[in-house]
């Protein structure tokens, strides 16, 4: 399928006429950072220390969870109970630790054309994560410059639910000011997908891990590139599709 019969699919779905992009909402580790090994790696070191049984590729499928929710699974099939409040801070508080003491990440190859794309094309941009980690989230304004405002970020102190419950998303609709037809999301995990679709949003999933394409597909994706380099060359024309497709 090429980019219209993606978009064309998306409309009949939700029942839009069209849509009009005022707004990128997007996911940040993955997505803007390649921080996901690092992640794996901290989450792995602390459920080793704990005795919790986790395997590495799980983190990448978890990704966009908060951390509660995370390590309350941990938690749960290792030892039968949930997590207290407690524990559930204590734990993602090492975990935190660890991440910062590995070696820095890299910004996403491809992703800072996409940034400037989406703010030459006058698009207003919302940062949408799962993650408290601000060592990431305060770099973001060196390495993204005038991408983001702490105004325009959606992090897991604003939510009540992670992803793949929408309100994530939803939140960053209402940052935004825009309605759901109005919005593209840009995610590179199936549970942040999900909550982007069910939020009614414009879907584009970016392969730019270990998560295979199906896995992007059955979350719901609205179309898939294979990298975010692949995204940002492509994004100027599917922006184009997406102002000039509509159904009667
Ligand atoms: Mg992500």
């Amino acid at each position: 399928m090429n980019e219209r019969q993606h978009i064309e699919t998306f409309l009949r779905r939700r029942h839009f006429h069209g849509v009009n992009p005022m707004a990128a909402l997007i996911d940040m580790d993955g997505t803007l950072y390649d921080s996901m090994g690092n992640h794996a790696d901290a989450w792995m070191k602390m459920a080793a220390e704990e005795g919790l049984s986790a395997r590495r590729e799980e983190f990448f499928i978890w990704e966009g969870r908060t951390g509660a929710d995370t390590i309350n699974t941990l938690i749960r099939r290792t030892f039968n109970r949930d997590a207290t409040e407690d524990e559930a801070r204590e734990l993602y508080r090492r975990k935190t630790v660890y991440f910062q003491q590995l070696p820095p990440v890299s910004p996403m190859p491809g992703a800072k054309e996409m940034i400037d794309t989406l703010i030459k094309a006058g698009l207003r941009r919302v940062l949408v994560t799962g993650s408290g980690q601000r060592s990431l989230i305060d770099r973001l304004g060196r390495d993204f410059p005038g991408a983001f405002t702490p105004e325009t970020m959606v992090t897991s102190r604003d939510v009540e639910h992670g992803k793949p419950h929408p309100e994530p998303f939803i939140r960053a609709l209402q940052k935004a000011h825009v309605k759901p037809s109005q919005a593209i999301a840009i995610e590179n995990a199936p549970l942040g997908v999900k909550s982007a679709v069910r939020a009614g949003v414009f879907t584009v999933g970016v392969l730019t891990g270990p998560i295979p394409l199906e896995e992007m597909e059955a979350a719901g994706a609205s179309i898939i590139y294979g990298s975010m380099s692949e995204f940002a060359e492509a994004l100027p024309r599917l922006l184009l599709q997406l102002f000039t497709t509509f159904l009667p």
